[in-house]
């Protein structure tokens, strides 16, 4: 019996709980029994059982486990957290063989879950290709490994390359891209924890950073300060109150007080507001910044039919193209 329709399963699971288990990890489990499944779990939330631990009590015939095999998208926990260890419950419950997705590289896990199973004699097998396992959880990775958010770029440019028409403060940005590619850009907004604009921009483009037309939570907006401050009225347009970046001793609320430029410096602060995930939307240099800084994970651009000649030029991004169209857009991502 192939372990990676089992192990496919697994996936499935895990992406049932998608958004809803930071800080965790999202997880799926499933307990096989004479080439059929029997029992599977996934992990709801922070703080609820593990995906072992919901696929093992699912079991309705318990005297099975001992002949069967734990498939699980990620390695099962050596630690005691807000639940005991999933390690020691597959040891307690004697089921002999475990197939794991992927390793869990958080330093508490790291290895000790696969350790502790294979003292106790079980016998324990990893998927031939991790990819799909690293990607389900690629932001819990990023922050573990990297001790700092993922990134996310966003942009609409001109199919001749600019991301605005040249206007005066008060009018009203250009709409570069097809009214489907604003709700894919709210569907990207909403796997987000915050989003990063310049105080320019804000102050340019008086934005709300809602997921209005899409479904889901409004990501916090985060502002950098570099050497424009933010208008008091361009802030009351914000959806949730936001975070700022810069040398911004003054400015009431949250802050994180440092040098605006050197990113490398002050993004993994972002994790202490909660932020695992970042959606860095513009103006174009703050995206540009980032491209330059080598800071960037995943990118989202859309590019219209349209041409407007001239204006401010969209970031310049080398990367293998995935290309699809959405709407009259074109609409690349990597
Ligand atoms: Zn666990």
């Amino acid at each position: 019996m192939s372990h990676a329709k089992f192990l496919t399963r697994c996936l499935q699971l895990a992406n049932y709980a998608k958004g809803r288990t930071s800080p965790n990890p999202m997880v799926g489990a499933v307990i096989v029994y004479n080439g059929k499944i029997i029992g599977e779990g996934y992990h709801h939330k922070a703080g609820d059982p593990h995906a072992e631990v919901m696929a093992i009590e699912s079991v309705k015939d318990p005297s099975l486990l001992v002949s069967s095999t734990l498939y699980c998208s990620l390695e099962p926990c050596a630690h005691y957290g807000k639940t005991p260890p999933c390690s020691l419950l597959i040891t307690d419950k004697q089921i002999p063989k475990v197939v794991i997705g992927c390793s869990d590289t958080h330093e508490l896990v790291n290895g000790q879950g696969v350790k502790h199973l294979q003292s106790h004699g079980v016998e324990v097998l990893f998927s031939s290709d991790p990819i799909p396992f690293r990607k389900l959880n690629q932001v819990f990775f990023c922050n573990k490994e990297r001790n700092r958010p993922f990134v996310t770029i966003k942009w609409a440019q001109s199919f001749d390359g600019y991301i605005d028409r040249i206007r005066k403060i008060n009018e009203n940005a250009s709409l570069i891209s097809s009214p489907l590619a604003a709700i894919k850009s709210h569907q990207i907004r909403s796997e987000v924890d915050g989003i990063l604009i310049s105080a320019k921009t804000l102050n340019w483009d008086r934005p709300s950073l809602s997921t209005r037309n899409y479904n889901g939570t409004n990501p916090r907006p985060i502002i950098l300060v570099n050497n424009t401050l933010p208008d008091s009225s361009a802030l009351d347009h914000l959806s949730v109150p936001p975070v700022f970046i810069g040398n911004v001793s003054e400015l009431e609320g949250d802050k994180i007080i440092c040098d605006p430029y050197t990113i490398e410096k002050w993004l993994p602060e972002l994790l202490n507001y909660g932020i695992h995930h970042v959606l860095v939307e513009g103006g174009g240099q703050v995206i540009q910044s980032f491209v330059d800084s080598g800071l960037v994970d995943q990118w989202h651009r859309f590019t219209s039919i349209n041409s407007i000649n001239e204006g401010v030029t969209a970031p310049k991004f080398d990367a293998p193209l995935t290309m699809n169209t959405l709407g009259t857009d074109r609409y690349e991502r990597g």
